[in-house]
């Protein structure tokens, strides 16, 4: 859309902060997962000159409440008030929450593209830090961040394909295990090459249940699996590490 310089608009929504950079003397740059425009970044001033100016809640695994103001057509938005909506302070004193939430915003911040709305990553990363906060986690940590990382893969569209062959189509039979190469998106027959990545099968089938969205936990025994099949999807599709 082509128009004349437009207006300010304000917009209000719930927002976790991704990332925070000083810039200047006293200002902040900060990346926002919002609910209602997907991750923006904004000018936070005097955000680190005064506490009392955001009142102290720019803190991540947080849900907070933002008022932005989009300026014409401006890269950056302003961030013109924030409130806390939901706090979580338990994670915050908690270093394996800490890792295992920052290790989540990154993804999410590296999987969300800009200015646009996306529920189900919305959705799915407020699920994962509701849960976090929960005295007894399900799955535990890791577990949970596994499940995110499924989530984050199938709300991208990316979607680890665990029943049927990347390469010929073939599905591959109830309880069998199979090889996976996370980076080709899936399973990989023997036919096909294989690949390095051996899942057996019962763990093969409560996975592809979880990465077609059907099951939502994956369990503590699966993590570290798990963990690997998220963390090398996303570093194929995100160009990271
Ligand atoms: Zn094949």
């Amino acid at each position: 859309m082509n128009r004349v310089r437009a207006a300010r608009v304000e917009h209000d929504t719930r927002a976790l902060l991704l990332r925070r950079v000083p810039v200047g003397e006293s200002d902040l740059v900060v990346t926002l997962l919002t609910e209602d425009l997907g991750r923006v970044s904004a000018l936070a001033r005097s955000a680190r000159k005064s506490q009392r100016r955001f009142g102290g809640v720019l803190e991540p695994l947080h849900t907070l409440r933002a008022r932005l103001e989009e300026r014409g057509d401006a890269e950056l938005m302003v961030l013109c008030e924030v409130r806390l909506e939901a706090p979580r302070s338990s994670l915050l004193g908690d270093l394996e929450c800490l890792r295992v939430g920052g290790r989540a915003l990154g993804w999410v911040r590296d999987a969300s593209p800009p200015r646009a709305p996306e529920p189900a990553i919305w959705d799915a990363t407020i699920s994962f830090l509701d849960d976090l906060a929960l005295p007894e986690p399900p799955g535990g940590p890791d577990g949970l961040l596994a499940s995110l990382g499924l989530s984050l893969l199938l709300a991208c569209g990316w979607a680890l394909d665990l029943e049927v062959c990347v390469g010929c189509g073939k599905r591959c039979p109830e309880g069998r295990p199979a090889m996976v190469d996370p980076q080709r998106g899936g399973l990989v027959c023997r036919a096909c090459g294989g690949a390095r990545l051996r899942l057996p099968g019962p763990v093969r089938s409560r996975l592809a249940s979880t990465a077609r969205g059907a099951l939502r936990s994956v369990s503590a025994d699966d993590a570290p699996i798990a963990l690997e099949l998220v963390e090398q999807a996303l570093a194929a599709h995100l160009g990271i590490r």
